[in-house]
């Protein structure tokens, strides 16, 4: 479906969890956040119903995300139920990678095509400082075994908070290319103020190129990741909740301050 603004809507990330093993510092506080109630968060049923009525509608492109979709119980299973979807032509999962190494192989025989992995600093101290919790080597065996599991291309994200000649990036970017993975720089956003650019490899934060929309984890269609509006799935099914999504899209992201990112998805 095209919206106001004659932009093609195909393309619907998917939060399945509002919650992380990790406390990166540009996204939660160390002592976390008031986490969504257990009873308000979408079944696997539920999710894949509202994807079925996206495909019905045009949507081809699906992005499982989080808080971190991993620690999320089952994930394989929801993969396999999105996967068997007639006109799902391309499942892709963001994930910090910590918890890929033993379920790569998994995901990939359920169905899921490729993965991109938050990396922010190969130096453990460094890494460990910005996630707060992370170990950096857990996630470079999540990258090789998503590699070895054929869950390619495998792309890396990596915040920056101004220029990809950070130290840190620099390294990230080595690493990359040493593995064959593209990274992608995304300088830190701001949700209430509304700061962001457009991520460098990638399409995200294009407003007039912008092909999406968000469901969360309890259920609402987000038109834009830089606004407050939101339609529940619930409360008006998944076709409708779409429709009223995208005849509301915004031109451009503005701000956001009724969530915080682990609760949209990113
Ligand atoms: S800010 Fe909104 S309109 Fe702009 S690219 Fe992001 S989601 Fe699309």
């Amino acid at each position: 479906m095209r919206d106001s603004f004659d932009r093609e809507i195909t393309y619907l990330r998917v939060s399945v969890t509002d919650r992380c093993n990790l406390r990166c510092r540009y996204c939660m506080p160390a002592e976390g956040l008031r986490m969504l109630r257990h009873e308000d968060i979408l079944s696997y049923e539920e999710i894949a119903d509202a994807v079925s009525e996206a495909v019905a509608m045009g949507f081809r492109k699906f992005r499982l995300t989080g808080g971190e979709p991993l620690v999320r119980r089952g994930l394989p299973d929801l993969v396999a139920m999105l996967s068997r979807i007639d006109g799902v032509e391309d499942l892709a999962m963001t994930t910090n990678g910590t918890l890929l190494a033993d379920r790569a192989a998994a995901l990939k025989g359920a169905g899921l095509g490729r993965v991109n992995v938050s990396l922010d600093a190969m130096d453990a101290i460094r890494y460990k400082a910005i996630t707060r919790r992370g170990n950096v080597a857990d996630v470079v065996a999540g990258i090789d075994a998503a590699i070895a599991a054929g869950l390619t291309p495998v792309k890396i994200n990596c915040v920056i908070a101004e220029s990809p000649d950070e130290p840190d990036a620099r390294a990230v970017a080595a690493f990359g290319a040493e593995r064959g993975c593209q990274v992608r720089f995304i300088h830190e956003m701001d949700l209430p103020t509304g700061k962001f650019s457009i991520v460098q490899g990638g399409n995200g934060g294009n407003c007039p190129a912008c092909d999406r929309l968000r469901l969360t984890s309890d259920g609402f269609i987000r038109p834009c990741l830089f606004s407050n509006l939101k339609y529940s799935v619930r409360e008006l099914g998944p076709r409708q909740a779409i429709r009223q999504a995208i005849a509301a899209k915004p031109e451009a992201g503005r701000a956001c301050d009724d969530r915080t990112m682990n609760g949209i998805g990113g």
